[in-house]
């Protein structure tokens, strides 16, 4: 067993953690404040291979491994959850159908452009009446000669508003629960598609989020992910098992985030004659919530380390998703409660933080979904 890095891995996280505070940590602010990420950042980090960081270097990735992938989340998570949010979604499930299963045509004409920055993507499976039970999608997507004709409504879709194109599920069999679903790539400005509206959230501002409408939206069947009718539901497992581990960077990064903050007020904020941090108690919560973390990144990676292997871990990555969002909750409000009145306040960073973290147990399976999974994984 070795739990290290490897040398390439430390070179990455150097060089990335470089990058998050020269070139992001300066943008955060104004980001957050008015709620329009700063797209130039796609182009920037894909130039360098940091915005896909585990795609092949031919299609434009950085030639690395989810290991990689991880490390980034983790290193933006520390410094921005929002901004962190919509460049995961471009590594993650805006870019893996489209990888794994795409033609030719659609990795020229989407997934390369995708990684190099060139163009953003989004990924949309929730509907405003279809959260959880993602079988039940109501979008349909019917054929018509060398033409699929789409309608449905997509809600909650991170990047929606800032896309240049969309992977959508749509059912293009509903007879068949589940397996009768596909994926369509649809690009922006095909007639019938809108970004109907853009969402004001309680966190994660900087990343846009919208609802998608889909209305007699014509798109060419060579845009169908996989080029056969049914297996969509598969595709798009597949890309939840990867999303779930770098989920659990995404919590990683948070959590680290709210132990440096938390460690350092600490040692400032003086009360009855001392620095807190001088207390047993709020020494005891950073205590623990410093092993936390370690538990948290040891667990993420060491699946993400399955994950390259080629392993099965479809019960580990929700493990590792519902252990660290749900852990998570407790490391933000420890934080919190020793930051006092000044962590309530929106000078202080921590309730930014808090804030954002707060989604984790909810997207992308809720912690309850998760539990679902892994009972089921159990043969329970
Ligand atoms: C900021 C943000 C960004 C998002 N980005 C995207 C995106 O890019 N693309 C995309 O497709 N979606 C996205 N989503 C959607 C997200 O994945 C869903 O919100 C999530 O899957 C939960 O669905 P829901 O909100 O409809 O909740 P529901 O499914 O309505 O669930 C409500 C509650 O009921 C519980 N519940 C449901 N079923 C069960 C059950 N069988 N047993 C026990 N409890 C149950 C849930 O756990 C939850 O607590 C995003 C959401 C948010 C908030």
């Amino acid at each position: 067993m070795d739990f290290q890095l490897t040398e390439e891995n430390r070179i990455f996280q150097d060089a990335i953690r470089d990058f998050v505070v020269n070139e992001i940590a300066p943008l955060v602010d104004e980001a957050e404040e008015t709620g329009v990420f700063p797209k130039q950042l796609f182009r920037k980090m894909g130039k360098q291979g940091f915005l896909c960081p585990r795609y092949p270097v031919e299609l434009g990735g950085g030639g690395g491994d989810k290991i990689t992938e991880c490390i980034m989340v983790e290193e933006l998570n520390r410094v921005c959850p929002g901004i962190a949010a919509a460049l995961m979604a471009q590594s993650g499930l805006a870019t893996q159908p489209i990888y794994r299963y795409g033609s030719e045509e659609l990795k020229k004409e989407f997934l390369m452009p995708a990684l190099s920055g060139e163009k953003i993507g989004a990924f949309g499976l929730t509907e405003p009446d279809v959260g959880s039970d993602a079988a039940s999608i109501r979008t349909r997507a019917v054929r018509d000669g060398d033409h699929y004709v789409i309608n449905g409504t997509k809600m909650f879709i991170t990047n929606g508003p800032i896309c240049d194109y969309v992977v959508v599920a749509a059912y293009t069999d509903p007879s068949k629960r589940g397996v009768g679903i596909n994926l369509f790539v649809v690009e922006k400005g095909t007639p019938g598609f809108t970004v109907s509206r853009k969402l004001d959230k309680v966190g994660n501002k900087s990343a846009e989020t919208g609802e998608l409408v889909f209305e007699d939206c014509r798109v060419p069947a060579d845009r169908m992910i996989g080029g056969k009718e049914g297996g969509g539901f598969d595709q798009l497992a597949d890309a939840l098992i990867s999303g779930r581990i770098t989920y659990g960077a995404r919590c990683v990064g948070t959590a680290q985030a709210a132990y440096d903050l938390t460690a350092q007020y600490a040692k400032e904020r003086i009360q009855f004659g001392k620095p807190i941090v001088k207390f047993q108690n709020t020494r005891f919560k950073l205590a623990e919530i410093a092993t936390h973390v370690d538990v948290m990144r040891t667990y993420t990676y060491r699946t993400a380390w399955l994950y390259d292997q080629g392993k099965n871990v479809r019960k580990e990555a929700a493990m590792v998703k519902l252990f660290t969002a749900e852990i998570l909750q407790t490391i933000l409000s420890q934080s919190m409660q020793i930051h006092g009145g000044y962590g309530y306040m929106m000078e202080y960073p921590i309730q930014r933080f808090w804030r954002d973290g707060r989604l984790y147990t909810i997207t992308e399976g809720t912690s309850e979904i998760q539990r679902m999974i892994i009972a089921k994984e159990l043969g329970l």
